[in-house]
């Protein structure tokens, strides 16, 4: 049974790859993004107690992103293995996982923080329609214009450099020992993320011997 973990920054492209797994293992990918959306919709008193904190720009408390991944990971639809993406962002949040559950590998799609910084700043999207291209890595067509619709490409507003530099800072905070927990374990796989998408998935899967 693969029970995984993904590491890595923003922009790593961590998500794409944990669906590439989640199809190649027939696993369901588990995102604290996902699990905070369905209670919000819901209207939880956990999901009202989220979205009031995410209202006000803060970090969700780790006692309730524990709760809510721990509530998630009792399914059913588990017990073939999973895939976190998004969690463990805290070594208290590693910690309280490894109270309950094993995890097998912990994947790490490491990347200096210079092109993190340069892939980030690249990100655009469509005024229109709302698709995404990033000039380094999904450039469209047309400089500035999208392939879809032919709309404006703009960036985001939480994509200018000095957000993105607060936002690697903080990931070094909360990540750094999160990836040193899991060296320790031995269950650490580094995985060279400055690669293509595809280039990535080949080494995710010539070292998981997939
Ligand atoms: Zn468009």
């Amino acid at each position: 049974m693969h029970k995984i973990v993904i590491l890595g920054p923003p922009g790593s492209g961590k998500g794409t790859q944990a669906e590439f797994l989640s199809k190649a293992l027939n696993i369901p990918t588990i995102s604290t993004g996902a699990i905070f959306r369905d209670h919000m919709a819901r209207k939880t008193d956990l999901g009202k107690e989220v979205d009031a904190v995410m209202r006000a720009g803060k970090l969700v408390d780790n006692e309730i992103v524990n709760k809510l991944v721990q509530e998630r990971l009792a399914k059913d639809d588990l017990q073939v293995g999973y895939i976190l993406d998004g969690y463990p962002r805290k070594v208290e949040q590693a910690q309280f996982l490894s109270e309950y559950r094993d995890v097998s590998y912990a994947i790490y799609i490491n990347s200096r923080d210079t092109i993190v910084m340069k892939r980030l700043a690249a990100r655009r999207h469509c005024d229109k329609c709302g698709a995404k291209f990033n000039f380094v890595t999904n450039p469209p067509k047309v400089e500035s214009v999208c392939d879809e619709c032919g709309g404006e490409l703009v960036i985001r507003a939480d994509s200018t450099a000095e957000v993105i530099s607060e936002r690697l800072a903080s990931y070094h905070f909360f990540n750094d020992p999160v990836v040193k927990f899991y060296k320790r374990r031995g269950v650490l796989v580094e995985i060279n993320g400055e690669l293509s998408i595809d280039d990535v998935w080949q080494e995710i899967k010539n070292k998981l011997s997939l």
